[in-house]
């Protein structure tokens, strides 16, 4: 193909899909067992399919949308802004959505995702090319560790070691009262110690005075970075949490929109951001977000919400294309959810997860699998747990 012509979006889909977890996953807010996601697959009338994958952390708790409400707005909102569209457009578009639907960035990551993977097919590109090139082959890739009890996590964080897949690993907090949960993390962290790096993300669920209270003793066993551990909103207070933080203080939370990292860096708030693309509403965002935080002299970091085996992959598109990850990052989605959507298997090794080859999004839903986790197909979880 050597000129390209418009791909104009003829038909749009959005499809709940439910998988199940290999373990159950202690959030702040929640104890999830199984991960749902949205795929959202467009179609050109010129013949090109282009598929996105909207994933949340096990509903609304983290950004108030959940595979309902993005199904329920694609459906009704989305779908007639985007038919007829160009899908080389984006930005276009993007604006066109931002113009009728506040919010819902999850969403339009995942039409986003779609119209990318349209374009890398239709130009025959792996879809790092259309945001600026690959930069790296491979992320290192952190553990959660989020059942709450520090004995079965100090053997799960082994038993990914022996494997050499993870060699990082962050504890999920919050849930439990901040003196038990340190007591847990202190414990992992002294146990690991020399053999891994232990991380913790109380999920915004501290207060000042928690934090404060918390932190030395968490530097102290040897954690190395703290992730998110005051509410979002409350950037005077990262800020001066970070003044006091000998170790990296991660914003996740606190930095989705463009605004929010501008006011972050002007606050020096956090020393490392997490990117996520479905929290800024997409890949060349998240790639402007990136740019920002690195203007500001601020490293960035590789979030993840579990996403399945498609849209890890596709997350991989857009890691290839970041140079710097001083703490790496933790596409470890596919290892979580038990059951992988995709006809190639993510590759982790040596600690680390490898690039797809291939075009567009570099991966291909297995049409079997999403017959059987579709939710319209009245699949039950029960039906496949042993
Ligand atoms: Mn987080």
């Amino acid at each position: 193909m050597s000129t390209h012509s418009a791909q104009r979006i003829d038909t749009v889909e959005a499809i709940i899909v439910d998988l199940p977890l290999v373990r159950e996953q202690r959030f702040a807010a929640l104890d999830a067992r199984s991960q749902s996601m949205v795929l959202l697959i467009l179609n050109t009338r010129e013949g090109i399919q282009g598929i996105g994958e909207a994933s949340l952390p096990s509903g609304p708790w983290w950004g108030g949308e959940s595979v309902e409400s993005i199904k329920a707005n694609v459906d009704s909102y989305f779908a007639p802004l985007l038919i007829g569209e160009d899908a080389f457009a984006i930005d276009g578009i993007l604006s066109k959505l931002d113009d009728a639907i506040y919010g819902n960035s999850f969403a339009k990551a995942g039409i986003e995702m779609a119209l990318l993977d349209i374009q890398g097919k239709a130009l025959d590109q792996p879809v790092y090319n259309l945001l600026g090139g690959k930069q790296r082959d491979s992320l290192p890739v952190a553990w959660p560790l989020a059942t709450g009890d520090a004995a079965a996590e100090i053997d799960e964080a082994r038993e990914k070691l022996d494997k050499r897949l993870h060699d990082t690993f962050k504890l999920k907090m919050g849930a439990m009262a901040p003196e038990a949960d340190v007591e847990r993390a202190c414990r992992v962290a002294q146990e690991l110690e020399g053999l891994a790096k232990v991380r913790c993300d109380p999920n915004g669920r501290w207060d000042e005075t928690t934090a404060r209270w918390a932190l030395p003793r968490l530097v102290d066993a040897g954690v190395d970075l703290i992730e998110q551990p005051l509410p979002r909103w409350n950037l005077e207070g990262c800020a001066r949490l970070t003044r006091e933080c000998p170790i990296a203080h991660m914003l996740d939370e606190s930095v989705c929109s463009l605004q929010d990292m501008q006011r972050a860096a002007e606050l020096r708030a956090g020393s490392l951001i997490s990117l996520k693309i479905m929290k800024t509403g997409g890949m060349r965002r998240t790639k402007t977000l990136s740019e920002m935080a690195l203007a500001a002299g601020i490293p960035i970091y590789m979030g993840t919400f579990l996403e399945s085996s498609f849209g890890t992959g596709a997350n991989m598109q857009f890691c290839a294309t970041l140079r710097d990850l001083p703490y790496g990052g933790e596409l470890s989605g596919p290892l979580l959810v038990a059951e992988s959507i995709t006809e190639q298997s993510p590759e982790y090794r040596d600690f680390e997860l490898h690039l797809q080859a291939g075009v567009g999004l570099g991966v291909t839903i297995d049409r079997d699998k999403l017959a059987a986790f579709r939710r319209d197909r009245n699949y039950s979880l029960h039906a496949v747990r042993k």
